[in-house]
């Protein structure tokens, strides 16, 4: 990885030492910063994660500000068919191909997005970044509708990119409706598996929510069931943690042999949990060695 390092942001901080950060990015990217510090193992991720995070929020802006409206009426029309959500989101093509001053803008971005993964990513992502930039324009609106419709995990790596370019839209897409009360596994707007699971405080307990990695959906969650095939058997679900990672937990199935990561704030609430879950390298070679796979890779496919 070419990583000069990323530029530290001059964050104004509050009594309590968290950023009065405006965004959610820059918040994760305060929190990547110290994370960055304190992990040198994950310096390089981080680096990267910083760089792509900068991109996401300009990119976020600039499509809300280029057809203010044009993404909220796309995501209206995923109800209008009144078929459930999960289903239709998942089968419906990409709805940026109706809309073409998003899909000239996402197009204009897209060089400038894979020239930064070319220079700030892990060389093999750096590679498929340089393949994809040299490769036909032409074909790119369909690779987006392709990537937005491939909602099962994928171990391709020009689809964690095109992804992680395609987050700010599918955000903004999400962020016009309101996220309906869901028991499902699936993100209940873009039908993906959780990234990650979400520890909050409620009561003398925690109650868990479960988050999606594309269109950052959060939905409540029974804590007590594997997300990855509903095993509600609690032999059956051991939860690991590590000393280096108090607050993480790894949450692991023996029926269906996935994990996912717990970001329990109840214990931490300066982590990030998208960012924290990045972060947490060894907690996945430790359940990947023990034949656990992960329920949704993240951006770098770990
Ligand atoms: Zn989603
Ligand atoms: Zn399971």
């Amino acid at each position: 990885m070419k990583l000069g390092g990323p530029r530290l942001h001059k964050f104004e901080l509050k009594a309590d030492n968290r950023p009065v950060a405006n965004t959610s990015w820059q918040q994760r990217i305060w929190r990547a910063e110290q994370l960055a510090a304190k992990h040198p193992f994950a310096g390089e991720i981080l680096g990267f994660y910083i760089h792509v995070a900068r991109f996401q929020e300009t990119l976020y802006h600039q499509l809300d500000r280029s057809n203010h409206g044009a993404a909220k009426s796309s995501a209206a029309e995923f109800r209008s068919a009144g078929v459930p959500r999960a289903v239709e989101s998942a089968s419906r093509r990409l709805p940026l191909q109706q809309e073409d001053v998003i899909t000239n803008a996402l197009l204009v971005h897209f060089p400038k997005f894979l020239s930064l993964v070319e220079a700030n990513a892990p060389a093999p992502l750096a590679q498929v970044a340089h393949d994809l930039c040299v490769s036909n324009p032409n074909s790119w609106p369909n690779l987006f509708s392709e990537c937005w419709t491939h909602t099962d995990p994928s171990t391709d790596p020009e689809e964690f990119l095109v992804l992680a370019f395609l987050q700010p839209y599918a955000e903004l897409a999400r962020v016009s409706l309101p996220v309906e009360n869901s028991a499902s596994r699936l993100c209940p707007f873009c039908s993906r598996k959780p990234a990650l699971a979400i520890l909050r405080q409620q009561g003398d307990g925690g109650r868990r929510s479960l988050l999606c990695g594309f269109c950052l959906t959060e939905w409540e969650f029974r804590r007590i069931v594997c997300p990855g095939c509903g095993q509600e058997d609690h032999a059956k679900l051991p939860v690991y943690t590590a000393e280096s990672f108090p607050y993480i937990r790894v949450e692991c199935c023996d029926t269906c042999q996935t994990y996912i990561k717990s970001i329990d704030l109840t214990k931490n609430g300066l982590a990030e949990p998208m960012v924290d879950e990045l972060a947490s390298i060894p907690l996945d070679l430790w359940a990947q060695e023990r034949g656990y796979s992960k329920l949704r890779p993240n951006l770098l496919g770990m």
